[in-house]
């Protein structure tokens, strides 16, 4: 590709065999017509899917191709952190603008294996074609799950904490395009103890939160002055939108939000996961919907959009 020739999809595929590491579960990767996996005895297979296009998802610039591969695998390797599973393997499908250069498709896919040699998963399989459109990059990941079982959405039970990883809030600002998905942080948690039900942060805090409370069929209280701020939401902060709605409504945090019964909670909050604080911001109970208690103890009902702020 010296000479500035586009390379050929077997030139591409030659040269992600090369770069990539291979997870002992994947019998089989990139090479045949389909991959063979096997996962660990007991263990289930998990598998999801996302797909970013150009102009709706993102633009060059800001982001570079290297960071938009990296985005597209990292999104839902934070889909499968949310449910406590290993990675095995992704499957990326690309559908490249005619007329891009050979050193885009390259550095898009560098941008890939920057996300998953981390945990060492495979790169075992895909799809690369040429189009008129923009940029499309589908990624679907396999993963298994651990000893003590998936997490779901919908175990969450009255009288659980409600505990964060990281911070929120403001994301957009280039923390989207460079975080590392909580996969290793929910794999500790869980073996410390029992999470009764987890999602990853990407539409917001309120939103999410709410996608437990529907799938559980509970309640919660979520305590406004605990809730983590991001130094880029402070910065942001305006009136209209203060750091805390952003924290509650700006999404693409990609930290966990997660449940535990009182005693578990204190076990994982007395954990040190380098990097990641765990700060617990709320109760669940019985009922549904959610309230947020603000500075002065009041309560105020707290939808799926997030607080708006009163004026
Ligand atoms: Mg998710």
């Amino acid at each position: 590709m010296a000479d500035g020739k586009a390379p050929g999809e077997f030139d591409l595929i030659r040269l992600l065999r090369e770069r990539q590491v291979v997870h002992p579960a994947v019998r089989l990767g990139i090479g045949d017509d389909a991959a063979i996996l096997s996962p660990a005895a007991g263990r289930e297979l998990l598998i999801a899917a996302d797909m970013l296009m150009e102009g709706t998802h993102f633009t060059f610039p800001p982001l570079t191709p290297r960071e938009a591969g990296r985005k597209a695998l990292a999104v839902n390797l934070s889909d499968l952190a949310a449910m406590a599973a290993e990675p095995l393997a992704a499957f990326v499908t690309v559908a490249l603008p005619r007329g891009r250069s050979a050193s885009f498709a390259l550095e898009l896919h560098e941008g890939v294996l920057d996300a998953a040699r981390p945990f060492g998963m495979s790169l075992a399989g895909g799809d690369t074609n040429a189009w008129d459109g923009p940029l499309v990059i589908s990624v679907t990941v396999c993963g298994q799950s651990s000893a003590a079982g998936p997490v779901c959405r919908s175990g969450a039970l009255p009288e659980d904490r409600i505990l964060v990883t990281g911070s929120l809030g403001g994301s957009l600002s280039g923390h989207h395009a460079s975080f590392t998905p909580r996969v290793r942080e929910a794999l500790t948690m869980q073996q410390t103890a029992p999470i009764h039900a987890m999602i990853d942060i990407s539409d917001g805090l309120a939103a999410d939160l709410h996608h437990i409370l529907d799938e559980s069929q509970v309640a919660a209280v979520l305590e406004a002055a605990r809730i983590p701020l991001t130094p880029e939401a402070h910065r942001q902060a305006t009136a209209e939108k203060p750091a805390l709605v952003r924290a509650l409504s700006d999404g693409e945090d990609f930290e966990l939000l997660l449940t535990a019964a009182p005693d578990d909670a204190a076990r994982l909050l007395a954990l040190d996961l380098p990097g990641c604080p765990l700060t617990d911001i709320g109760s669940i109970h019985a009922g549904s919907g959610c309230q947020l208690r603000q500075a002065d103890g009041s309560l105020i009902p707290l939808e799926r959009s997030g607080w708006q702020h009163q004026l």
